[in-house]
């Protein structure tokens, strides 16, 4: 286990003593050091969070209320007090009581009221825009491995995706030109999301690391990821906007069991995938133990964790449709929400 001190090298937290401040707005794009918060770094708790573009530039943070949804940069402001303002800063800083304090405070001013929005009208953001590693777990599921004719693995087979792939709730994704690619196929996942720098971690111990999950997409082009025999999955993966997530991050503790969750895919209303996190073939513990086994996961490093059943890919050859523009899909996991998107 790393020291705190050590952590907080690796983490690039070490600015002793100062909060995360209200500062001003994170333009698109611009990565903001994350601060170093006095105090013990603190998972979220009993939250539920979401991405707001703010039409400026920023994607901020905004808290899922009874009340509606807090814009964490507007109360911030109007009340002066220090809060993270997206989720990584958040995850990285470890200031979970600085975004309590702030919705504590913001939940009894009349002065925070015009803070409050109404779900509906928000235009949501990404709620990653630089993650340090997107890991991603092919294969993870026994139903899935039988449709598509591979053996189960004998350890989780791991490739990833570029931050260029990260997308939001309600986005569109431009597919790419016929000769790039044609065989556009959808991937319901559970993403974790990591809060503490993890490395060597026992399975017993694999979800104290995990900060929450989100519902996500792991969009594939079939052409591209299977076009050498040796399978060089990545570069089907990752093309722009190929890894939508959203449109909520739910904190751990209000999902006890991450392997008994219902997931499903819809393309213009048709259930494609219906399934359970139950048929891991790799649960999350033991995709935590095993990756950390190889290199220091850190606070806001995702991790796409397999999809079941049902994709196109899947299909007798004779059946098999893929996706095109105009298509809708909706992507939905019991307790975290639901994820559409769009192809163009
Ligand atoms: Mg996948």
């Amino acid at each position: 286990m790393p020291t705190r001190r050590s952590f907080l090298a690796t983490t690039g937290l070490v600015t002793a003593g100062v909060l995360a401040g209200a500062s001003s707005p994170l333009a698109a794009g611009e990565q903001k050091p994350a601060k170093h918060v006095e105090g013990p770094h603190e998972l979220p708790r009993n939250l539920t969070l979401l991405s707001i573009d703010q039409g400026d530039g920023a994607e901020t943070l905004g808290v899922k209320m009874g009340a509606g949804v807090l814009d964490v940069r507007k109360a911030s402001r109007l009340l002066s007090m220090p809060a993270p303002l997206t989720l990584e800063e958040l995850l990285k800083s470890g200031n979970a009581s600085g975004l309590n304090r702030l919705i504590e405070a913001a939940s009894h001013s009349a002065k925070a009221k015009v803070a409050w929005l109404e779900e509906s009208k928000i235009r949501h953001g990404r709620l990653f825009t630089h993650p340090g590693k997107i890991v991603c777990v092919g294969l993870n599921y026994r139903r899935h491995a039988k449709e598509i004719g591979m053996k189960e693995p004998r350890v989780p087979p791991l490739f990833n995706k570029f931050n260029n792939a990260l997308a939001a709730h309600n986005c569109t994704i431009p597919l790419p030109p016929k000769e790039i690619a044609t065989k556009f196929d959808y991937e319901t996942e559970l993403l974790i999301v990591i809060g503490k720098a993890a490395r060597n971690v026992p399975e017993a111990e694999a979800l104290n690391y995990v900060a929450g999950y989100c519902t996500a997409n792991d969009f594939s082009a079939r052409d591209l990821q299977l076009e050498l025999p040796s399978s060089q999955w990545m570069i089907g993966k990752t093309l722009d906007k190929f890894a939508p997530i959203g449109p909520y991050f739910v904190s751990a503790d209000l999902v006890p069991d991450p392997n008994n969750l219902k997931l499903e895919t819809r393309v213009n209303g048709e259930v494609r995938q219906s399934w359970s996190t139950s048929d891991f073939i790799f649960n999350t513990q033991q995709m935590i133990a095993y990756i950390s086994k190889h290199w220091t996961l850190e606070p806001g490093d995702i991790i796409f964790t397999g999809t079941p059943h049902g994709v196109i890919l899947g299909y007798p050859k004779e059946k098999q449709v893929w996706l095109k523009a105009g298509d809708e899909i909706v992507s939905s996991i019991e307790k975290l929400g639901e994820l559409k998107f769009r192809l163009a």
